[in-house]
């Protein structure tokens, strides 16, 4: 299992010099007893992409936060629900069906600068699907973004 306040102290801890070139504030908010079984670097690869997605498309002096939490489903069964919170741009609604699909990215004027190929997402979603996990987002523009992701506790099979 992966201890995830230890998980999220050494995520962002490789990431915060990018983020202190913005003068984006990086933070995480995880109970310290929670551990969840996963792949640790499937597990590093959503969390790498999302916190790179909200520290480009967030301007100078921004915040960013990841929080993690304990859930008890009425089934009974347990699961870990993240949300990762920007203060950036936003998406505009008609472009949110889309993000997680190979190769789209909004508006290549804006996102042209971060040189990225529009894959990250899309990644994303398939290594949610791998851990049978589901991942929402909501945004507004010009206010930010947050993507909200549910993981079962335990993983049923091998991941
Ligand atoms: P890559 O991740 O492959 O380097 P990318 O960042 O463009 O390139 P995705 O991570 O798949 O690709 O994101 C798709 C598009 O969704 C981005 O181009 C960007 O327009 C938008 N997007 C993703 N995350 C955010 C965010 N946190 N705030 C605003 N827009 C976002
Ligand atoms: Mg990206």
């Amino acid at each position: 299992p992966v201890h995830l306040a230890t998980f999220f102290d050494s995520l962002l801890g490789t990431m915060s010099k990018v983020a202190e070139k913005k003068s984006i504030s990086l933070s995480a908010e995880v109970p310290e007893e929670l551990f969840i079984e996963a792949d640790e670097d499937k597990l590093r690869q959503i969390f790498l992409n999302l916190l790179s997605n909200a520290i480009s498309y967030t301007h100078e002096g921004g915040n960013v936060k990841v929080r993690a939490m304990n859930r008890q489903k009425k089934d009974g069964t347990e699961t870990v629900v993240f949300t990762v919170t920007d203060t950036g741009m936003g998406i505009p609604r008609k472009d949110l069906p889309r993000i997680f699909e190979r190769f789209y990215r909004v508006d290549k004027a804006r996102s042209r600068s971060s040189g990225g190929t529009g894959l990250g997402l899309s990644i994303v979603k398939h290594l949610m699907d791998l851990h049978r996990g589901v991942i929402s987002v909501e945004s507004d523009l010009g206010i930010g973004t947050t993507f909200t992701l549910e993981l079962p506790l335990l993983q049923e099979n091998e991941i």
